[in-house]
């Protein structure tokens, strides 16, 4: 059993992984080896005579200069190399030195970190803070050598360590930690001066001359006259966001200049937030500290939660940096680093404010890791790696929760063993949780050999949690699904967790009973508490989007998501039809460009564009305008849409030039226009394995197998459940037959409404060629689900039900069967699904070659089913089992058959098929007139020959 937690630095228990550690100890002295292991013993297709290539696995041998150890097997290079370092950890009996200091001890740390960052030695090393020394060397008049506590509080890690150990709070309170660097610093009077009035620090003996004038002179020849843009937010909400050029002059110090514009004429007045955004940014909130007022304040030790400064809050920044900002603010990127002691700037447009405001929600931050904001959406389900684009959920929320100030999520995988007296490795309800208690599995994780990791009856679920830096568990999720790829249970996971965030954060509106309602939807299940407290300054979102739209007070703000459209958007579609249209499961590739346009006048902005987009259609990966018209065009056809606008912010962050977008917006009612090219489309792996695979194509070889029982029993009527597209009743227009009668039955209406075009166009076109092959009279489509009866489909001469239930669950499956046979009554019924043992053919030969996928190589794809939508494969005994106990029960006799490969051949069809008979035809006409059900299905299509128009059946 193996349980793997994700997690990039398992901040709870050991900060370090155990690679980590053994760096620190043996540096480049630790050298791994790895080594793939073959396992042949596994794989189980019983009666199977195919060489398989099994899952490659990895075995890490880890030398140290005192010991040799070999870790456990594992799927994954990085968890073997893990597990070698931590056993040899546990050999070595190292554990990482814990900083655990008594609150004395603390305070004598802080001291001595303060005598360390003002010895003459720190002055000229590489640290972001000793850039604000020298800088504060080239300060003029009384401010020479001051520098701000605000810098030291903030820009040495392990000043911010220490105080944490002083007083916890102090994580998430700046003020906290700067009062307790003054503090501290008072008690070394010999060495550091401080100017309490001031907020800052200053060496109490001056440096020597001969250290001051190489640091000092360095930088001031290499910044010569920069000029640096940065982003004014306002404290009111009534002021735009808008940019401000800021000359940090050559010999000077650029807080000195930031405080300037702030009106608090130098740097220790200004507090400055972490970092936003990336992680490696120095993109900063600036504001000012209120000078007496909060000094007051400061020296109090007990710093409260909110100290209440001068100036109102500005929500802005204070959604922006997850703190509380209070007074106008300036959003910049600058500072010293780590890589160089010359300082770093680079201009901050008001796009990457709105950017930076986008990528706070989930589904912002999906679309712009896709560089596709005004056409992409976060989808509502992880299919398959090879069909997701842009970043996958795992690594968004990871992002989301930075963004949030929160802790890195937990994802902790669940290996699942198939009760192995059940023969059904396709069903995920048989799946068995074998473990339930935490803290067992992670010690299991590492006890158990390779023997439990390679059997074909194993599937993964994962579990996500959510903490607050301070440890507060906020959000737990935990999916019931199983899924047989590790990835597709962490990044479904991942997944339910955003889409939940999506709403709280994007909707704020939403009543708080709605919001834990989807919650449970999607197994979440909430620390309320918790979780509002961290959430907190997240109303300010919902005003913050308010204010925005103010700023666009002429245009009709309406957020497209929230109207549900019922009626379909037509659209003009230029260009010959190629015949190639999407379906679901499809991944369609479209080139665009997004304009802002105005109705008065001709007025129109490029907003944004993409020549190659691609998205898997059904999952709602593009905006629903977008999504219904792709739905209605073929590969190499355009159009043109205009849609309503969508949330300002949005639009801003696309813009090249927001300034002018936002002057457009306020003075003109506006639209989007889309001007959209399908280029490609690429079927999903199913059909593609069906294609290349077999000659006719599979799905044409089921065709030709109805057509012959069609002819055979001289059907006149014929009912296709699950018809999909309507493959199956269009090709049957090929053939001549004597079918006057075909149904389709769905449940997807869009399938349907592309089979209602496509037999439209063939039937008229028989009809006018006044083709007499063709016997049809009527054709219906209707939209109803198949476990369902209606009494207008029965006695039909021929049922078809092909490649559709292992879509269904499988007791919905069991249903259908029972109703086709029971109520429906068709005098033949033809029924196919996929041969699970035949998928080691197809995944053997092409599978590799057509996903090229590496994640999902690594996978047991002995397990793996031929398309993500099916909640099932059977094996041929279970098919033959299920179809022999249903004929039986229903006076049918059932003979098996197939079309892909042969009977006699291992491992049989690759598509098996029953063909069931109605036994006798005497059968209880009058049970069944009783059952007037009604008509439980709806008409969305129907044909006739009208003067040939029947009456009644
Ligand atoms: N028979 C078609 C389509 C197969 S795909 C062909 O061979 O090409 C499976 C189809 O089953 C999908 O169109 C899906 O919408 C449909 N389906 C799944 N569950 C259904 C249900 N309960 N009732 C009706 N149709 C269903
Ligand atoms: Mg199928």
């Amino acid at each position: 059993m193996e349980t793997v937690k994700y997690t990039s630095n398992s901040a709870k228990k050991s900060p370090m992984t155990p690679k980590a550690i053994i760096h620190q100890r043996f540096g480049d002295k630790a050298i791994y080896k790895v080594e793939e292991v073959q396992d042949l013993t596994q794989h189980g297709c019983p009666g199977l005579a195919v060489l398989q290539k099994g899952p490659c696995l990895y075995r890490c041998t880890l030398l140290l200069p005192e010991i040799i150890v070999v870790s456990d097997i594992f799927k994954r290079k990085k968890d073997a190399e893990q597990s070698a370092a931590e056993k040899a950890i546990e050999k070595l009996g190292i554990r990482q030195k814990e900083y655990n200091p008594t609150i004395l001890e603390a305070w004598d740390d802080l001291a001595s970190r303060l005598v360390f960052l003002f010895a003459n030695e720190f002055l000229s090393s590489l640290h972001p803070l000793s850039g604000h020394f020298r800088a504060a060397l080239r300060r003029e008049g009384h401010f020479n050598g001051c520098v701000p506590v605000s810098v030291i509080a903030l820009y040495d890690a392990k000043i911010g360590n220490i105080c944490k150990h002083i007083n916890p709070a102090a994580e998430s309170s700046s003020l906290l930690v700067m009062s307790l660097v003054l503090k501290a610093a008072a008690k070394q009077t010999d060495v550091v001066l401080s100017f309490e009035e001031q907020l800052s620090l200053k060496k109490r003996n001056p440096y020597p001359p001969e250290i001051i004038q190489p640091s000092t002179d360095h930088e001031s020849s290499l910044c010569y006259g920069g000029t640096i843009e940065v982003v004014r937010i306002p404290a009111s909400l009534d002021k735009d966001v808008e940019t401000v050029k800021l000359n940090i002059a050559a010999t000077g110090y650029y807080l000195d200049v930031i405080g300037q514009e702030l009106g608090v004429n130098e740097a220790s007045n200004v507090l400055i937030s972490r970092t936003i955004g990336k992680a490696s940014s120095e993109l900063r909130i600036y504001s000012c500290a209120a000078k007496r007022h909060l000094w007051d304040q400061l020296s109090e030790l007990d710093v409260k939660q909110h100290i209440h400064l001068e100036g109102s809050l500005n929500e802005r920044a204070s959604y922006f940096s997850g703190q509380f900002v209070y007074g106008d603010a300036i959003l910049a990127s600058v500072g010293y680093t780590w890589k160089s002691t010359d300082l770093f700037h680079e201009s901050v447009s008001l796009r990457t404010y709105y950017r930076i405001l986008v990528n706070k929600i989930p589904n912002g931050a999906y679309k712009i890791s896709r560089e596709a904001i005004l056409a992409a959406k976060l989808p509502v389900a992880f299919t398959t790696r090879s069909n997701w684009r842009g970043s996958l959920p795992r690594d968004l929320l990871c992002t989301i929760c930075r963004f949030h100030n929160l802790s890195e999520p937990v994802l902790s995988v669940q290996l699942i063993s198939l009760d192995s007296s059940q023969d059904l490795p396709g069903s995920h309800k048989k799946l068995k949780v074998m473990e339930a208690d935490r803290e067992e599995k992670s010690e299991a994780g590492l006890a158990a050999g390779c023997g439990n990791l390679v059997g074909s009856t194993e599937a993964s679920s994962c579990e996500v949690k959510l903490y607050s830096k301070n440890q507060e568990l906020i959000l737990q999720c935990s999916p019931q699904e199983a899924y047989r790829r590790q990835t597709d249970a962490i990044q479904s996971a991942a997944l339910k967790v955003l889409s939940w965030l999506d709403i709280f954060l994007e909707k704020p509106d939403t009543p708080l009973e709605k919001l834990k309602a989807v919650a449970e939807k999607l197994d979440i299940h909430l620390s309320l508490h918790y979780f509002l407290k961290e959430f907190a300054s997240c109303h300010s979102v919902h005003k913050c989007g308010i204010a925005i739209a103010q700023a666009c007070k002429s245009l009709n703000y309406s957020c497209s998501s929230d109207v549900v459209k019922d009626e379909p958007l037509f659209v003009a579609i230029g260009g010959q039809s190629s015949g190639t249209t999407p379906s679901n499961g499809y991944l369609a590739s479209v080139c665009y460009s997004v304009s802002l346009v105005s109705d008065e006048d001709c007025m129109k902005e490029h907003l944004e564009s993409c020549e190659e987009f691609e998205f898997e259609v059904g999952n709602e990966a593009v905006l629903p305008d977008l999504e219904t018209v792709v739905a209605q065009m073929a590969v190499g056809q355009s159009s043109n849409v205009q849609t309503e606008l969508v949330p300002c912010e949005l639009i801003l962050a696309a813009a090249g030039d927001a300034a002018a977008t936002l002057s457009l917006l306020s003075s003109r009612s506006c639209k989007l226009e889309y001007n959209i090219t399908l280029l490609r489309l690429t079927e999903p792996l199913e059909d593609r394995m069906e294609q290349a695979l077999f000659s006719p194509p599979l799905s044409k070889q089921r065709v030709e197998f109805a057509v012959r029982h069609i002819k055979e029993f001289s059907a006149s009527s014929l009912v296709d459940f699950g018809c999909g597209s309507g493959s199956l009743l269009d090709s049957l227009l090929l053939y001549p037959t004597s079918l006057e009668k075909i149904v389709g039955v769905d449940i997807s209406q869009r399938s349907l409404a592309r089979a209602a075009k496509s037999l439209h166009t063939k039937l008229n076109s028989l009809l006018d060629a006044k083709d007499t092959s063709s016997a049809i009279k009527s054709a219906v489509l209707y939209d109803g689900s198949i476990t369902k009866y209606d009494s207008r489909l029965h006695g039909f001469d021929i049922a078809t039900c092909l490649e559709v239930i292992e879509h269904m669950e499988e007791k919905d499956a069991r249903l259908f069967g029972d109703v086709v046979l029971s109520s429906f009554c068709p005098k033949i019924l033809i029924v196919s699904t996929p041969n699970y043992e035949y998928n080691v053919i197809l995944q053997g030969s092409t599978l590799q070659s057509l996903e090229d996928d590496p994640d999902e190589k690594n996978q047991a794809q002995s397990c793996k089913f031929r398309n993500h939508d099916h909640k099932f494969e059977w094996t041929r005994s279970q098919f033959n089992r299920w179809a022999s106990d249903l004929a039986a029960r229903h006076n049918y006799s059932v003979a098996f058959s197939g079309v892909g490969g042969s009977a006699d051949t291992e491992p049989g069809f690759a598509s098996q098929i029953a063909i069931f008979r109605r036994c006798n035809d005497d059968y209880d006409r009058d049970r069944v007139a009783k059952m007037e059900f009604g008509h439980q299905y709806v008409v969305l299509w129907e044909w006739n020959t009208e003067d040939l128009l029947p009456k009644k059946e």
